[in-house]
């Protein structure tokens, strides 16, 4: 136990979205919680398009995926690329393999579609807790392709999905363009999911952080750089700022260590364009390119890329950035006439199937990662998962000590 912190029962490292949420979630319940990070707030729980999707709960480990990743590193298609052949990359990427075999996506799809369903109205809980304005809008989403057979098979999927209840609409090319006048004039047609939701991902961390502090979480800027260990449980984590201890630790390091064991990162990239009045009215997806638009107060936040492992250097956000821009010109050109904007490139916490990983890996250890692309719509249900893992309504005296 630290000196600072006379009573510190749970100790979370990482505060991105999900460290955060947990952090706050377990305060509420009559924990001490001490929240460490480098950074707090940001990582890629403020890089990312900020769209809340019980319709995108499919994982990438599918069939068609894994065509498409061919494709992409045979340049073919630039919005799944692999981005180190290390050992570790590779063993991830025959896991991937192995999971992308048929009828296993739908059972994923139909596990995460519940918990996703929820974050919505979560959010709106933590705008009214903090007086925070997220961004929140239930725009649903659209999901548009230039080619009849990718809206064919897109169908066939979103039928599948329909089971669990996701609404959807098939909007024709002339439907298209009542709805969305600015979209480029080659498109055969979209699928529209009104259940789908919307936020300012930034604005959302941000608050999950003063909520967390509100309900009296203890934030340092600290980095773990290992856990120390004891008969089986961890006795304490050694930081840059010294050791801290408690009776339960959480790890939600994303795609960082020591949490992210057998995570990849994915990297992705943000531009955030300037608009008073974006050229668009809701969230939107051109599927050919895996490029989401959602327009934000004053701007524009337009995002893709998929690069598996590595770190990018200079010349590859160069890359990313250009081909973004230039698939979210031809989807809308009116964007021609915006500025450049401020990019921004961020990490997805990967799992080779995936799942999320939220499960007690130790007698006193939870790990909370591999969120992958939908970190920001379970972040909310992952934060009341960690809290049944600690025990049902785990109040201070109630943590195994
Ligand atoms: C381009 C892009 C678009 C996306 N779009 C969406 C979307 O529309 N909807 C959606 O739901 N999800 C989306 N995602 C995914 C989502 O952003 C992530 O799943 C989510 O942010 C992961 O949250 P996290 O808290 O696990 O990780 P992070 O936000 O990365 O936070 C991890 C934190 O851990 C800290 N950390 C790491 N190592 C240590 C250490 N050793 N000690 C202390 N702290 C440490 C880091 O500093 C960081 O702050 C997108 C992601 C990207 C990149």
């Amino acid at each position: 136990m630290s000196a600072e912190h006379p009573r510190t029962d749970v100790v979370v490292v990482g505060a991105g979205i999900i460290g955060t949420l947990i952090a706050r979630e377990l305060a509420g319940r009559g924990l001490g919680v001490l929240l460490l990070d480098p950074a707090p707030g940001r990582g890629a729980s403020i890089g990312n398009a900020g769209l809340l999707v019980p319709s995108f709960t499919r994982p990438m480990a599918d069939p068609s995926t894994l065509w498409e990743g061919l494709r992409g590193m045979t340049g073919g298609d630039a919005s799944l690329t692999i981005g180190s052949l290390s050992p570790t990359v590779l063993g991830w990427l025959a896991r991937f393999a192995a999971a992308a075999r048929p009828g296993r996506a739908g059972r994923v799809a139909a596990r995460l579609v519940g918990p996703a369903r929820a974050a919505a109205g979560e959010y709106a809980k933590l705008a009214a807790e903090t007086g925070l304005d997220l961004g929140v809008a239930g725009n649903g989403w659209l999901q548009v392709t230039r080619r009849p057979a990718v809206l064919r098979r897109k169908l066939a999927l979103t039928r599948a999905l329909a089971k669990e209840g996701i609404d959807h609409e098939v909007l024709t090319r002339a439907e298209l363009r009542i709805r969305e006048p600015e979209l480029g004039s080659d498109l055969a047609g979209a699928v529209f999911f009104p259940g789908d939701a919307s936020l300012d991902p930034a604005a959302a961390t941000h608050a999950a952080l003063v909520a967390a502090k509100l309900r009296g979480v203890i934030v340092h800027r600290a980095r773990v750089t290992s856990l120390v260990r004891r008969h089986g449980e961890i006795t304490a984590v050694r930081t840059d700022l010294g050791e801290f201890s408690a009776t339960t630790y959480v790890l939600a390091t994303g795609a960082g260590r020591p949490g992210g064991r057998g995570i990849q990162p994915g990297w992705g990239w943000s531009i955030d364009v300037p608009a008073t009045e974006p050229p668009i009215g809701a969230p939107l997806i051109g599927l050919d390119d895996h490029v989401v638009f959602n327009p934000l107060a004053g701007r524009i936040r337009i995002t893709g890329g998929m690069r598996i492992g590595g770190t990018p250097a200079h010349r590859h956000d160069h890359a990313a950035t250009a081909a973004i821009r230039q698939a979210a010109e031809r989807l809308v050109p009116a964007l021609r006439d915006l500025p450049e904007g401020t990019v921004t490139r961020a990490a997805r916490p990967m799992t080779p199937d995936g799942l999320p990983r939220v499960v007690r890996t130790g007698r006193n250890l939870i790990t909370a990662s591999g969120h992958g692309t939908l970190g920001m719509t379970l972040a909310p249900a992952t934060a009341a998962a960690v809290a049944l893992l600690l025990g049902p309504g785990a109040r201070a005296a109630e943590v195994p000590r």
